[in-house]
């Protein structure tokens, strides 16, 4: 058959996440969820919903969670963007303002998302190289370009930038957007959401995903001058007026009610981060420094290809990314004390056994 139509569809090549088994007993630390549940307001929230108001659409503006989360961060109302998960935000984010004839820039090591993206809306882009070290060269944010996005602290590789050196990217860019995404700010990054109020071209993006334990919800939101968010919402208004249903409004409204809930389960967190650092060190691994809810790391000899299959077998999901540059490493996010505690006795077991086999075969 031939199929004239084809010539005339747009080709792309999607953002493949990470797998989402729906059944079975695993340990799932492939995708950066929160292994605690949300805020015990929730689930109140959702028993008591007036699923009458389910037949009218939600409010276009989703004034109540502008408001929530402007109050929140201290910003106005007219400071404060929302979306469908901060991948929402993001998409919007490209399409409104990453719209120039230079490229826009980020690091050849980061979010998978973001190249998808400019190829969808065939925006022209250069990837400067990370140091040794993972980190990002302030310098080289520094020339003609077209908007940068940084992931702060950056994906998949945990590693986190000071304030001061995003500050002097955005200083010296005041002619395009620089979008910084806190998707995992929160577990002990330092974020520069404070000087929105003082850059008209910064513009931070968050999510609900990871220190909110609401990925199921998709919630994300931007925040920044009140003329970005101008424009953010011109382009929405142009796509698809209902993105927030009136559930997630709700529920994101009431997720911020509960700070202290919010910083334990962050505490934990990084506490069992940085336990689980100290034995995946002793295993031989080499892990980077991380303020982020998951781990970057490459062992001194088994290969991570190897050690991702293992850990499949066994029913623990982690994430590989075979690409140039880290296809040596797993990205492992932190789960409960129990599960890091299964992981880590199964992952001993497989770095033991591959050691016993290469021996095996030496001889
Ligand atoms: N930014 C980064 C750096 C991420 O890792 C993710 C999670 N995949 C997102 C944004 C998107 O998260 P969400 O759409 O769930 O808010």
């Amino acid at each position: 058959m031939a199929l004239e139509w084809k010539k005339n569809v747009r080709e792309v090549t999607p953002y493949i996440p990470g797998e989402q088994p729906q059944e079975g007993k695993l340990i799932k630390l492939n995708t950066n969820e929160n292994p605690y549940p949300p805020a015990p307001g929730i689930k109140k929230l959702i028993s008591d919903a007036d699923t009458e108001r389910f037949r009218l659409y939600p409010d276009p503006d989703v004034t109540e969670l502008v408001d929530a989360l402007a109050e929140y961060h201290g910003v106005g109302g007219d400071m404060i963007f929302v979306g469908v998960g901060s991948d929402d935000v993001l998409a919007i984010s490209f399409l409104t303002f990453f719209n120039s004839d230079k490229p826009i820039l980020f690091p050849d090591i980061t979010y998978s998302f973001y190249d998808v993206w400019a190829d969808l809306f065939k925006i022209k882009y250069e990837t400067p190289a990370l140091g040794e070290d993972f980190t990002i060269n302030t310098k080289d944010y520094i020339r003609p370009n077209g908007g940068i996005i940084i992931a702060n602290p950056n994906a998949p590789t945990s590693v986190a930038m000071e304030p001061a050196a995003i500050q002097s990217i955005v200083a010296s860019n005041g002619g395009s957007v620089v979008i910084i995404d806190e998707a995992y700010v929160d577990f002990g990054g330092k974020s520069v959401l404070s000087l929105t109020e003082k850059y008209d071209n910064l513009l931070v993006v968050r999510t609900y995903s990871k220190s909110r334990s609401m990925a199921g919800m998709r919630i994300g939101y931007a925040v920044g001058n009140p003329e970005l968010i101008k424009a953010l919402n011109s382009v929405k208004g142009s796509f698809n007026s209902y993105t927030m249903n009136m559930l997630s409004i709700v529920l994101g409204v009431e997720s911020l009610k509960d700070e202290e809930y919010f910083r334990s389960v962050i505490g934990k967190i990084i506490n069992t981060r940085e336990k689980t650092g100290v034995s995946l060190e002793r295993l031989g691994f080499k892990v980077l420094p991380s303020l982020t809810n998951f781990l970057f790391a490459t062992h001194e000899t088994v290969p991570a290809s190897v050690i991702f299959e293992e850990l499949k077998k066994e029913n623990i999901y982690v994430r590989y990314f075979d690409k140039p540059l880290i296809d040596n490493f797993l990205r492992i996010t932190i789960g409960t004390d129990e599960e890091m505690d299964i992981f880590l006795k199964k992952i001993g077991g497989i770095i033991k056994n591959f050691k016993k086999m290469k021996k095996g075969v030496d001889i």
